[in-house]
């Protein structure tokens, strides 16, 4: 019975193995493989008779017969990992019981992306090798010159042996996917792959043109610094690329802190990052306590929430958004994703379900990115998934069943139906949102009944409702009425950035809305603006100001505008920039300030006439960096941005 399931344990990871390492098109999640792996370790710790040397558990990687194998001068090993603190304290109370207390550790983001060795002759790059089963690697030394984090001659004539991780910018893989799907090709699934798929290839100048870096955190050398913190700073002196985000720590209460801090921080990183390595900073115990047949036992890695899963398509159901796109959500068989339970999943367009060529019954894997609703990412190769049907676009409204049709250089299918019920209740529900009106405790259930009631069909109708139409609602009793209705009043002095937002105008997002509330002031100056003057102002581009103009002279929304008017809603008058310190200045913010929130920093700039973006480019005036800053701050050196502390802002702002 536990041999079964140990040999069922094996050939799974094994053939897992097989597709994430050599083919770089792994099937199942991260998460799901460690559960795999961590179930046969402990099958294996309780039956050690049954170990064999070809389990997986025993040896690392896998490698593939495209390049020379190479044979390590120091063998390269994985890492252990847990994704409970409790694992984390036993490991260290461990090492603590034969080291003494308060063992100093350092922590690391741990970067997903493969593990290389280069090699440096008197300060010369010579040889460069892929982890592969970290006995024998694959040697692509000429792939590696390509990239220029890594330094071809180093400040010092050192004999080296170094480590790190190559890795693809999440920006720079959303790019080589989209270019990918228009030329036909298959996606990666995610950074880790792309950068491995692009490493390994047989023509270096195919690698040349792919954006890939390299994060080193390992030295290897006689004479080697007594701790790892040194030794890091030892690899940063001889030119190589070090990750900044790297923290001594006094215990493991203060590594668990630092793991707490980036398991929602590391979203703001153009980096994928799985977790962190929490190392034991001296060298002299990492040589004693050594390592098992895979992992050092001086080192683990605590990993995130898993941010993909796979799990089974049940039903694929079309709704009607603000817009009138019809879109399409998978539902899904609950599961465990990044702390939260998700059953839907978007799939955007007809579009990309025939991209994917999902099918009701498939197994899909998703992913979830912070904040953003799950995204089927793509469909898992199954026996199963030839015989679902095809799922067509609908040709009627599945609301409503009135006309589709599709606009000129878009995607999506449009329910043509005006006063499509759906349509007018994702109107509403977006009038209400966080982004807009915001409009508390008013959520898609109220509307659905004020909606099906008669009592609202449009936003503008929230303002005539009373008290008493709250109380004829299912289970709202006077106190949750009261609430809505005061919600509702006090929205109507709301900013006017706010009110553009919820206007729902094609191609106005909140950016754009904040950039007309600034230039006009008012809804009367709006009103009367002219295409021209629209079409000049910064961040405003044509089509935009043409959609902007249509909105305000269509006489359906002159009549709503005036209807808004005489119910009360009006913003107040946008104040005057409090300076011109910073008129036509750029700036981006990066890492955690110590007196301002993000967006109390993004105010002070914009009532000084700047404004914010959030990626570093040559038009950056300058970065305003807080502790912890990351990838933006390496950019804006790299490209000689000025960058300023907190102080230095506010001193400037203060002239
Ligand atoms: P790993 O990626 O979990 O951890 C070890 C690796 O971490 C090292 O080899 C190194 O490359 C890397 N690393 C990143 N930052 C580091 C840092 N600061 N210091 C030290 N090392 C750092 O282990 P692995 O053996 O490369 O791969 C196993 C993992 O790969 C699994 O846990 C799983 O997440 C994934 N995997 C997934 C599938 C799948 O089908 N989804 C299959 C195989 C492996």
């Amino acid at each position: 019975m536990v041999l079964d399931r140990i040999n069922y344990l094996k050939e799974e990871i094994n053939k897992h193995n097989y597709n994430y390492y050599v083919n770089d098109n792994p099937t199942i999640s991260d998460f799901e493989y460690d559960k795999l792996f961590a179930e046969l370790k402990e099958l294996e710790a309780q039956n050690p008779l049954l170990i064999t040397p070809d389990s997986p558990t025993q040896r690392l990687g896998s490698i593939s017969e495209k390049f020379l194998p190479y044979t390590h001068k120091h063998r390269l090993y994985s890492l252990d990992n847990t994704y409970n603190y409790d694992d984390l304290i036993k490991w260290y109370e461990k090492i603590e019981k034969e080291y003494g207390k308060n063992l100093e550790l350092v922590c690391e983001l741990k970067i997903d992306g493969l593990a290389i060795a280069l090699s440096y002759e008197n300060g010369i790059f010579t040889t460069g090798v892929t982890r592969g089963d970290g006995i024998t690697g694959e040697e692509i030394t000429t792939n590696l010159k390509t990239i220029k984090a890594i330094p071809l001659k180093l400040f010092e004539d050192a004999n080296v042996e170094v480590r790190g991780e190559i890795y693809m910018p999440k920006s720079s893989f959303e790019k080589l996917n989209e270019e990918n799907l228009k030329n036909g090709e298959k996606p990666f699934a995610n950074p880790r792959n792309a950068a491995s798929g692009s490493l390994r290839q047989l023509d270096s100048s195919v690698t040349a043109q792919r954006d890939l870096s390299m994060f080193t955190y390992t030295l290897i050398t006689e004479n080697a610094p007594a701790t790892h913190y040194e030794s890091i700073m030892y690899l940063k002196k001889l030119g190589f690329k070090v990750n900044p985000n790297i923290k001594l720590c006094k215990n493991v209460q203060d590594a668990i802190d630092y793991c707490e801090y980036w398991k929602n921080k590391r979203f703001e990183l153009d980096y994928a990052t799985d977790g962190v390595v929490i190392k034991i900073n001296k060298i002299a115990i990492q040589e004693e306590l050594g390592y098992t047949a895979r992992a050092p036992k001086w080192a683990t890695a605590f990993k995130f929430p898993p941010e993909e899963i796979t799990t089974k398509v049940k039903d694929i159901e079309l709704g009607v958004g603000k817009t009138g796109a019809i879109t399409p959500v998978a539902i899904l068989e609950p599961v465990l994703l990044a702390g939260s339970t998700v059953s839907r999943a978007s799939l955007h367009n007809f579009d990309e379900i025939k991209r994917l060529d999902v099918r009701i019954g498939d197994t899909v894997l998703i992913k979830k990115a912070a904040e953003i609703i799950p995204k089927v990412i793509k469909v898992i190769d199954t026996p199963e998934h030839d015989t679902l049907p095809v799922v067509k676009p609908p040709k009627t409204c599945p609301v409503c069943g009135g006309k589709l049709g599709g606009k000129v250089g878009e995607v999506n299918l449009y329910c043509l139906n005006p006063h499509c019920s759906e349509l007018m209740k994702a109107k509403i529900e977006f009038w209400a949102s966080k982004d807009a009106m915001d409009i508390e405790t008013l959520g898609p259930v109220i509307i659905e009944q004020l909606y099906d009631k008669k009592f609202i069909s449009t936003p503008v109708d929230l303002y005539r409702l009373t008290m008493q139409d709250f109380m004829q609602l299912d289970l709202i009793k006077e106190k949750s009425a009261s609430n809505l209705y005061n919600a509702i009043q006090a929205s109507k002095t709301r900013p006017l950035k706010r009110l553009l937002t919820a206007l729902s105008i094609k191609n106005v997002g909140k950016e754009t809305a904040d950039i007309l509330a600034n230039e006009y002031g008012s809804l009367e100056n709006l009103k009367n603006a002219t295409i021209e003057e629209l079409r000049n102002i910064n961040g405003i581009g044509l089509v935009m100001a043409d959609d902007i103009y249509d909105f305000f002279h269509d006489e359906k929304n002159v009549i709503m505008l005036d209807e808004l008017k005489s119910l009360g809603v009006n913003p107040p008058p946008v104040e005057a920039l409090k300076s011109n310190v910073l008129k036509g200045k750029t700036i981006v913010l990066t890492g955690t300030l110590k007196d301002l929130t993000r967006d109390e920093a993004s105010e002070i700039i914009k009532s000084h006439g700047g404004k914010t973006s959030s990626s570093v480019s040559k038009n950056t005036s300058f970065v305003l960096a807080g502790e912890n800053a990351g990838s933006k701050l390496e950019k804006a050196q790299k490209l000689n941005i000025p960058i300023l502390t907190e102080e230095d802002f506010l001193e400037m702002i203060k002239e």
